[in-house]
């Protein structure tokens, strides 16, 4: 037990498995945060998404707003704008693409402005001002009154209308009004009939901070290409994008000219952190399968109404990746995509003292791999929490509770209930049947027939090995547990004579390849080539085929069990995410035990996909799904004509393994093994069993109480006459309430804590 002690709380030390390159590298992969294709291709980033969904469900006011962020004059911008984000839009690829601008036309005309003064708005100190006439300058003074700066235009013009008209001659009269309205409505001071020469840009330079120019001016003030001060931004100028020549391009320069005025004013080089600028490429994944390939809403010669604007609006399919999410019960449970929880979960590790608040979603994933077959870039969630949980445990910063009672369930099935003998009559063996741990809890009787069978059939010997393959330990992170279960596999093995190992189950053969040995198959394998045995029974029934989440990428596996199953008479119907792209039952990873709500959503996630009877070659996922309430059976049931019966609780898995174990050295080896009788009877209320089950309490913990409470007759009466004892064990101290019956007690309830009661001197 040495090795799965309690973690240390004194110990601060750390220990990487996973570098923080190797960590980034692995969050890239996740496109979920990439911005849609239509905002990608967008300079201004508009959250194209965000504004087409207010529209389409009609909350105009909320679409503005959100255009506004990148539009100081709307009707301006959506009436001239080139609409390069049209042509990307992922509806292109199936039917017409979105009328994105249309949609914002819209959207100004309908949407209510949200401010038309800032009297509450806190000026910046730093003055600007900006000389001349034109769109890029309109714009610039815009956007700079956005950012709070006070702002003064300095023109040649008589008047606001003039001004806008030079800026926007394209604007029909309804559009014009309302923008000259809004222009009117926002904090910028505007000079008329200015002489803008040099004298007068002599005049301003020491009144303002920043001095911004249109290119009229600028050509006025440094003809012959004279060096342009350092606080002077010109339309042209270096940061921006060159001469502007449409309103796209205007908005864009007028957006990196503010910018570099907002860096200069805080006297910050304008060069740096400037994010990414303009138009990118999205690696976003969006699936069309189920997108409708609609046509656009013809446009009338005035624009949407508002009607039609929310129609075609909500042809947006709001393209996002959710691959995985859409596949993974555990995801959904924390409703966070992979990209986030892995830097969620990485940062956990990295925590020296201190909560480490992510252990328990660290723990939940069942690490089966569903989400790197579905992720379209191969996002491999798997691997992020198992390295968390190594790292965990190589730190001891990981608590032993989620996982304890499955690391004593391996040490049980590698010690007591361990068995490991050729074949009676051969000295060393050709094969060893290795069924699995769960096999052995689950359905003893199954083993036995397997195994009865494969002796009977196969030349050369076949030895037993009931045991665990290590996979416990390796789930739970405990690299140096997993090294011990394979070390003493590998003696058993070169002591039966290095026999090729016939697993019962995927995950067992999976963990066994991972460790290296070298020859292996899987029963499915050896069914198919020696034949079902005699008298096999025919189903002639539909069933749903689970794929185990251990024989992902095996599509041989996959393949030999279809076929089986066939050759059973199953019918097996369809179901969505099979093969590859299967979901864990719950059990994987340990989920099972460190967090069994998920698991739970996981075995009813499973079962969604069909009303029919549950097929499966993994003994965990059948006890699961019959645990659930659904009729459920292991390939290996049919073959053999075995039932295991209702799903057994935590106790009576041990005991059939320990059972399994006693009768097989009886009645094939001759060998008497011994039994630990009780001198007492020992009852259970059915909520006793509940609570034990639930609690993961073993039956073999209660009868430690007992023997306790028998030798010291120390026991707490409550006021029912029910009597109290606890005992300490391992970890944990165990609770149970119990009464006297005529040959021993009852025992109506049990109950742990992770405490110790100690004795002090008073
Ligand atoms: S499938 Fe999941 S992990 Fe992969 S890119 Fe999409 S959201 Fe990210
Ligand atoms: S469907 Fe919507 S989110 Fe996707 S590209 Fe087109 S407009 Fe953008
Ligand atoms: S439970 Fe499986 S599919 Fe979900 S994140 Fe973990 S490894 Fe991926």
């Amino acid at each position: 037990m040495s090795q799965i002690q309690e973690r240390g709380s004194t110990h601060v030390y750390k220990v990487n498995k996973i570098s923080k390159e190797e960590m980034e590298s692995m969050v890239a992969r996740c496109v979920y945060e990439q911005p849609p294709f239509c905002s990608a291709a967008c300079p201004l980033k508009l959250d194209v998404r965000a504004m087409l969904k207010a529209a389409a469900g009609g909350n105009f006011k909320k679409a503005l707003q959100l255009y506004e962020k990148i539009a100081p004059f709307p009707l301006i911008l959506s009436q001239g704008c080139e609409a390069p984000c049209e042509g990307k839009c992922r509806l292109d690829e199936i039917g017409d693409g979105l009328a994105i601008r249309e949609v914002e036309r819209a959207v100004a005309r309908y949407g209510e402005q949200s401010r038309l003064g800032s009297v509450f708005r806190s000026a910046k100190r730093q003055k600007i001002a900006i000389l001349g006439s034109g769109l890029f300058a309109l714009l610039l003074a815009g956007e700079l009154e956005k950012k709070a700066y006070p702002v003064t235009v300095f023109c040649e013009q008589t008047d606001p209308e003039s001004y806008l008209r030079k800026a926007a001659p394209f604007l029909d009269e309804e559009a014009f009004a309302l923008e000259l309205r809004r222009l009117k409505g926002k904090d910028i001071q505007f000079m008329f009939n200015c002489r803008l020469d040099a004298a007068f840009y002599e005049q301003q330079k020491p009144v303002f901070d920043v001095l911004c120019a249109s290119d009229e001016v600028r050509a006025e003030l440094f003809p012959d290409s004279a060096p342009i001060p350092e606080l002077m931004i010109c339309e042209a100028e270096r940061l921006v994008s060159g001469p502007t020549r449409g309103v796209l391009d205007a908005a864009f320069g007028a957006k990196k000219a503010a910018l570099t005025v907002d860096r200069l004013a805080q006297k910050l080089d304008p060069r740096n952190t400037r994010g990414q600028e303009g138009p990118t490429d999205s690696l976003l994944y969006t699936d069309l399968s189920e997108a409708k390939a609609l046509r656009r809403v013809a446009v009338p010669a005035g624009g949407y109404t508002k009607e039609q604007a929310m129609e075609e609006a909500g042809r947006c399919i709001q393209c996002h990746c959710e691959e995985c999410l859409k596949s993974c019960a555990y995801l959904k449970h924390y409703k966070k995509h992979p990209g986030l929880l892995a830097r969620e979960i990485y940062n956990n590790t990295q925590i020296i003292m201190g909560d480490h608040q992510l252990n328990k979603p660290m723990n939940a994933c069942s690490l089966c791999g569903q989400c790197t077959v579905v992720c379209p870039n191969g996002f491999d969630m798997a691997r992020v929490c198992h390295l968390a949980r190594q790292n965990m445990v190589s730190t001891d910063k990981m608590p032993l509770a989620p996982h304890e009672f499955a690391l004593l369930d391996m040490l049980f099935s590698n010690g007591d209930a361990f068995l490991s003998r050729p074949q009676p009559g051969f000295a060393s063996c050709r094969y060893v049947f290795f069924p699995g741990c769960q096999a052995a809890a689950i359905a003893p009787e199954t083993v036995r027939a397997a195994y009865e069978d494969l002796c009977s059939r196969l030349e050369g010997g076949v030895a037993l090995m009931l045991g665990c393959c290590g996979a416990i330990a390796d789930w739970a992170g405990r690299t140096e547990m997993a090294q011990q279960a394979h070390e003493l596999l590998d003696r058993e093995l070169a002591r039966l004579g290095d026999p090729i190992v016939i697993a019962g189950c995927p995950s067992c053969a999976k963990e066994l390849r991972e460790h290296g040995v070298k020859e292996l198959r899987g029963i499915w394998d050896v069914l198919e080539e020696i034949g079902l045995p005699e008298g096999v029974h025919k189903l002639e029934r539909p069933m749903a085929l689970h794929d185990s989440c251990g024989a992902r990428g095996d599509a041989a596996t996959q393949a030999s069990i279809r076929r089986l199953a066939a050759s059973l008479g199953v019918r097996l119907t369809d179901t969505p995410y099979s093969g590859d792209r299967s979901p864990c039952c719950g059990y994987g990873g340990l989920t099972a035990y460190a967090n069994r709500e998920v698991a739970g959503e996981m075995t009813e996630q499973c079962l969604e996909r069909s009303d029919e009877p549950y097929l499966s070659y993994c003994m965990a996922c059948r006890d699961r799904f019959a645990r659930q309430g659904r009729e459920s059976r292991h390939l290996l049931e049919l073959v053999y004509g075995t039932d295991a019966g209702a799903p057994p609780d935590i106790s009576e898995k041990r005991w059939n393994r320990l059972t399994l174990k006693r009768s097989l050295l009886r009645e094939l080896w001759g060998e008497e093994s011994m039994e630990d009788k009780l001198d007492f009877e020992l009852n259970y209320t059915a909520e006793a069993r509940r609570m034990m089950d639930e609690r993961m309490i073993l039956t073999d913990d209660v009868i430690a109480v007992l023997e306790d409470f028998r030798a010291s007759g120390e026991a707490i009466e409550d006021e029912d006459g029910l009597l109290v004892a606890r005992r300490r064990v391992g970890n944990a101290t165990f609770w149970v309430k119990f009464s006297r019956t005529d040959g021993g007690y009852l025992v109506h309830r049990a109950w742990s804590h992770r405490m110790n009661v100690v004795k002090r001197e008073g």
